[in-house]
């Protein structure tokens, strides 16, 4: 793996168009390396075939919220089965919980919980996508973890506090593209998580930034903008980054 690459811990290349995805292929491993997330059985095939063909490709197993109200107990068999047919799967995810979607909160928590029951019988970290209040979601995460050392917190976009909540259980906190936005909050995260839990992502392409579709590409805009903020070097914030992506997804 190259020292000097820029790690993009969450994006979904598996949902790109196909010149788009090609763009990143011909870039190739030297600069870029990739955890490419999938949110349904479909888009988690699609991955695991993507990271047994580029070594700069990682999957992650994932079942997004959104769709909960169509999930069946096979999706659990197939993501096992998928995890044990390649080294290239780092981790569940996205799974979590999302007030935008038709599942009620009860069926987007048995699904979730089913999830993490699979990720700890794996051994693999989780992302976790949150988009409802945090208490709810940490007393899930609660049944199942003492420490969050195995919990990603992809597109973190709340307060200090809930920052203090996973900082204290040692979680790592992923920072997204709508960092860019500066919205006050998120910035003043930020600026407060030690580097020790940091990780980079643009969640492409489906984050919007200036009302496009992003791209993993615009992980530049992401380093660029935290290396300022926090006054680090580009490529001291780039080895920290990718030294807490080896360990948290254990690549
Ligand atoms: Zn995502």
């Amino acid at each position: 793996m190259a020292s000097g690459a820029l790690i993009d811990t969450h994006c979904h290349i598996n949902s790109l168009d196909i010149h788009l995805r090609e763009e990143l292929f011909t870039l190739g491993e030297k600069k870029f390396i990739f955890i490419d997330v999938s949110t349904d059985s479909y888009s988690a095939r699609l991955s695991v075939t993507l990271s047994s063909q580029y070594s700069f490709i990682y999957s992650c197993l994932g079942f997004h919220p959104l769709g909960a109200d169509s999930f069946k107990e096979e999706v659990i068999n197939e993501f096992e089965e998928l995890s044990h047919q390649s080294k290239k799967v780092v981790g569940i995810g996205e799974i979590g919980l999302d007030y935008k979607s038709q599942a009620s909160f009860e069926t987007q928590a048995k699904v979730f919980k089913r999830f993490i029951e699979l990720a700890k019988r794996l051994d693999l970290p989780i992302v976790v996508h949150n988009r409802w209040n945090s208490s709810s979601l940490f007393d899930i995460l609660d049944e199942y973890f003492s420490s969050y050392r195995k919990v990603i917190f992809h597109c973190f976009s709340q307060d200090r506090k809930v920052l203090e909540k996973i900082l204290r259980k040692d979680g790592w906190v992923s920072f997204s593209l709508n960092i860019l936005r500066k919205k006050r909050e998120i910035i003043e995260a930020l600026k407060a998580v030690p580097f020790e839990n940091l990780l980079l992502e643009t969640d492409s392409p489906y984050m919007f930034i200036n009302g496009k579709k992003s791209h993993p590409l615009n992980i530049k805009d992401v380093y660029s903008f935290v290396a300022q903020l926090k006054e680090i070097s580009l490529e001291e914030l780039s080895q920290r980054v990718l030294a807490n992506a080896k360990e948290a997804f254990r690549i």
